[in-house]
């Protein structure tokens, strides 16, 4: 990284999927530990929750005229590669909003990003027993 963080504004080809073409810019750039918030519209995307007593995630796919109302993430390393953890709240035609963790598999139809790198030693994402989740080492 640099030795200041950058910031960086960009939007995403129609059709991308948000994960992949994020995470393409954050190896294309070497972003390794960054804020991340989206907004635009989609037309599929994947959102969930993980169930805590169950130990997996549950996701249903939109497949509608969706507005990105807001997409907050981070990018930090998992396995030594840039990885995104973004959650969604999406409105539909209706104005209702839908949110959750959001997967891979979405459809920009037009989305705007703004990244925030954040200075420091890399953040790396490890199997955590307690949650069964890849989180960042506790240090509160
Ligand atoms: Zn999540």
């Amino acid at each position: 990284m640099p030795a200041k963080p950058r910031r960086f504004m960009f939007s995403l080809p129609r059709r991308s999927d948000i994960h992949e073409a994020v995470t393409r810019f954050c190896v294309k750039n070497k972003v390794r530990k960054g804020w991340i918030n989206i907004l635009g519209a989609a037309d599929v995307a994947k959102i969930g929750y993980y169930d805590q007593v169950r130990r997996k995630y549950y996701d249903r796919t939109f497949k509608e005229e969706l507005e990105i109302v807001s997409c907050i993430g981070n990018v930090s390393l998992k396995d030594g590669k840039p990885f995104l953890h973004l959650h969604a709240a999406l409105g539909d035609t209706k104005l209702r909003t839908w949110g959750g963790h959001l997967f891979p598999g979405s459809s920009v139809f037009a989305a705007e990003v703004f990244i925030q790198e954040v200075a420091g030693p890399a953040l790396k994402r490890e199997p955590d027993a307690s949650t069964g989740l890849a989180l960042w080492r506790c240090r509160a």
